[in-house]
């Protein structure tokens, strides 16, 4: 006799593909959807199913989006001549939810991880370095993570567009609000000394 039912057994195993999701936490979401009423499943079942069915690439900055171009793109009150470019969507969500920047933004896709057999190729380098040709852009902020993908992938974006007539900026890296900074690590440290800036 099996101890765990078939179909229970499948749900914990597809929801462990998920990165962050271990065995154990899938079975502790299978089994919370399991006893919560069958709406749930229903919902959550059709919202997977109208993912790919509703939503695409943006065709100019590559972001998830129901629409082509995106709500983003589309809007004439955005700020067309400044790129920011991120590794997700994820980022482009979170940078927008300061509601401070204005500009546009370019989704790479991922980051540099030749180990993984991820190169410029895989990413949507080239799609960038066509927007920046395309003569309409001033200034490219690079926001890819402070890992050493990331800052590997940076590397490989400023040497692509080094000879592109844009000012390339790159987010400042530092100490977290409401962190002491006697607990941030020699590297943080060291990049928050470096971009420091005039109080005035
Ligand atoms: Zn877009």
């Amino acid at each position: 006799m099996q101890v765990i039912p078939p179909a229970l057994e499948k749900l914990i195993e597809q929801l462990s593909r998920l990165p962050g999701i271990g065995k154990k936490t899938a079975t502790r979401l299978a089994l919370t959807i399991l006893r919560k009423p069958r709406g749930l499943a229903q919902d959550l079942g059709a919202a997977l199913l109208d993912l790919h069915s509703s939503i695409q690439l943006c065709s100019c900055c590559f972001t998830f989006s129901d629409s082509d171009p995106c709500a983003i793109c589309g809007d004439p009150k955005r700020e067309g001549k400044t790129i920011c470019v991120v590794e997700q969507s994820g980022d482009l969500m979170a940078i927008e939810k300061t509601g401070i920047f204005r500009g546009h933004y370019h989704v790479l896709h991922g980051v540099l991880s030749p180990l993984d057999g991820i190169g410029p190729e895989e990413i949507k380098v080239r799609e960038l370095l066509a927007r920046i040709k395309s003569g309409t852009i001033s200034e490219v902020i690079i926001a890819t993570s402070s890992t050493v993908p990331g800052e590997a992938t940076a590397t490989l974006l400023a040497d692509v567009i080094k000879n592109e007539n844009v000012l390339l900026t790159r987010l400042a890296c530092g100490i977290p609000m409401g962190m002491d900074i006697k607990y941030a690590d020699k590297y943080t440290l060291a990049r928050a000394i470096e971009a420091r800036s005039d109080v005035n």
